[in-house]
């Protein structure tokens, strides 16, 4: 007799790819499969499992959140990862968002401010057997000098502007994912940069929790 483990959480998920993101214009196919996949109820805290794959953001300990599945889903594509890519996440927060980098990406360094956050992230990230991702508590404004440049940075915190050592910190053609405007509502901005410039595009309105640090909020 073969045993048969059925995954409770399947059709929520495969719903929230449809309805809530490639319905919204997200087509990349390795972002929508790995979305797909990731079991974002083991990043929600207790409390808000029933809300795993409902369209919004949802508190975690500490006053911060997990962002909405659509922005996971647009901040990553904007990244235009490639298998090979290295990059640095600031705001490791639940590690829901580190967990859809790393099965893209070749490495993942990711940074948080706040330990305890960080250390329960770690904790779920190993028991998924995602083992390609290296933690750092601190201000990640000031970047991971010893592992740069990247291919990509993205920020999930809000940045009064897009700090300076980020975006010395990407490779020539690397992209930084940001949040930038007040404290109440941002504009997500995606900032290649190319030779000695830098090309903005900005996306779309967003609301995200403060990035504070050197060069983000004062505390
Ligand atoms: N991507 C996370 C979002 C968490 S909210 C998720 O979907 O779960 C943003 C996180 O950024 C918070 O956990 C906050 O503590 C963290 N943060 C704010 N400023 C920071 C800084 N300067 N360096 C590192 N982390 C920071």
């Amino acid at each position: 007799m073969s045993m048969q483990w059925t995954d409770p959480f399947e059709k929520d998920r495969r719903r929230m790819v449809e309805e809530q993101i490639r319905a919204r214009g997200i087509l990349d196919g390795r972002v929508l499969a790995v979305m797909e996949r990731v079991p974002r109820e083991r990043f929600v805290p207790p409390a808000g499992q029933i809300f795993a794959y409902a369209d919004q953001a949802l508190a975690l300990p500490a006053g911060q959140s997990i962002s909405q599945p659509f922005v996971v889903a647009a901040m990553t594509e904007a990244l235009a990862i490639q298998p090979q890519h290295r990059i640095l996440e600031i705001g490791t927060g639940s590690g829901y968002q580190t967990a859809i980098l790393a099965e893209l990406a070749a490495e993942v360094y990711t940074i948080e401010r706040i330990e305890p956050l960080q250390r329960t992230a770690r904790e779920v990230l190993a028991m998924l057997g995602i083992l390609n991702v290296s933690y750092r508590t601190g201000d990640g404004t000031l970047g991971w000098p010893e592992a740069a440049p990247f291919d990509g940075i993205i920020v999930t915190a809000a940045a009064p502007d897009a700090p300076r050592t980020l975006l010395n910190q990407l490779v020539d053609g690397g992209r930084l994912v940001i949040p930038v405007g007040g404290e109440t509502e941002q504009t997500l901005m995606v900032i290649e940069r190319t030779g000695a410039g830098l090309h903005q595009t900005p996306q779309f309105p967003c609301r995200f929790v403060k990035l504070i640090g050197e060069e983000g909020w004062a505390d």
